[in-house]
């Protein structure tokens, strides 16, 4: 592969970060992750957005434009033949030199890598039609998953318990009421009603999600921004999860307990489709 660091574009095995990186030794970064496909990129706008309010809420700076992470993201696809897949992005707090909790001085400049990840067939993901297993797994993460920083070692865990446990993923649950997955948004169905939980500290602002939500409204989709439990999610009759990389993905089983009728719904699988369309149309 071909990636991206701080202006350069490098065969994978030439491009380095310093030991004294911010991210390497503190977490101290943000990323995000963009789809591609057909050598398009989705929703780019609502994730330049995020990472700018991300880098915000971090003080930290921004050295980039958007025109100019479009065009890297743009050289990356073309530079690696990318039909469908991911661009991950990850901005660190840059090398101060050396190791010190105190901020690096004005001017250090932030660390930027880019690198791509092919996915053959992306939208046609042969799990959308049976779903994904879940558990559920205590949320011990810190309080501001808002910010989507690349400490991501808690999520990481949870996911080594749902292969453990021979399931595709995990809800994290706190005081009793399901925050999201491992890395999507979660959400259950009830009739004709869409449930997920409401934006706050405690989730990941999903990209996907906001896209999600309005595609619901416009379909006349009733959509109730509020918390859930595990027990109410295994009475629902539908659950699905949100992310940039999964799409919508349905979930048909929590904690053992068959979703529904155990299938793939109609709602997600809808949902799904709209999506998949509509991005597609608004691709750049
Ligand atoms: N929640 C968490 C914890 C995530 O890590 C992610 C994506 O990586 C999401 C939600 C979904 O966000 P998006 O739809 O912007 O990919």
């Amino acid at each position: 592969r071909t990636v991206y660091v701080n202006g350069e574009y490098l065969p994978e095995d030439q491009a380095t970060v310093s030991v004294f990186d911010r991210g390497f030794l503190m977490a101290d970064g943000v990323y995000e992750v963009v789809s591609v496909l057909d050598g398009k990129l989705l929703d780019f706008g609502g994730h330049i957005r995020r990472l700018q309010r991300s880098l915000d809420e971090l003080q930290m700076d921004n050295p980039l434009s958007e025109e100019e992470y479009l065009e890297a993201h743009r050289q990356l696809i073309a530079k690696n033949g990318i039909g469908d897949g991911l661009i991950y992005l990850q901005v660190t707090r840059g090398n101060p030199g050396d190791r010190d909790f105190a901020f690096p001085p004005a001017g250090t400049r932030p660390t930027v890598v880019m690198f791509t990840q092919a996915k053959a067939g992306l939208a046609d993901n042969p799990a959308a039609k049976t779903g994904w297993k879940i558990i559920s797994v205590e949320d011990l993460r810190w309080a501001r998953r808002d910010i989507k920083t690349v400490q991501l070692l808690y999520p990481s865990l949870a996911k080594m318990e749902a292969k453990a446990r021979g399931v595709d993923d995990a809800w994290l649950v706190e005081d009793g009421l399901v925050t999201e997955g491992t890395s999507n948004n979660a959400y259950i169905v009830k009739g004709n009603t869409i449930i997920t939980r409401a934006l706050s500290n405690d989730i990941l602002h999903g990209v996907t999600r906001a896209a999600v939500l309005r595609f619901a409204n416009e379909a006349q989709m009733k959509v109730e921004e509020r918390s859930f439990t595990i027990e109410e999610s295994q009475g629902a009759d539908e659950a699905f999860v949100t992310s940039a990389s999964a799409f919508v993905m349905p979930v048909v089983e929590i904690d053992g307990a068959a979703i529904g009728s155990g299938q793939v719904g109609p709602v997600a699988t809808r949902l799904r489709e709209i999506y998949v369309e509509e991005m597609r149309k608004a691709a750049v």
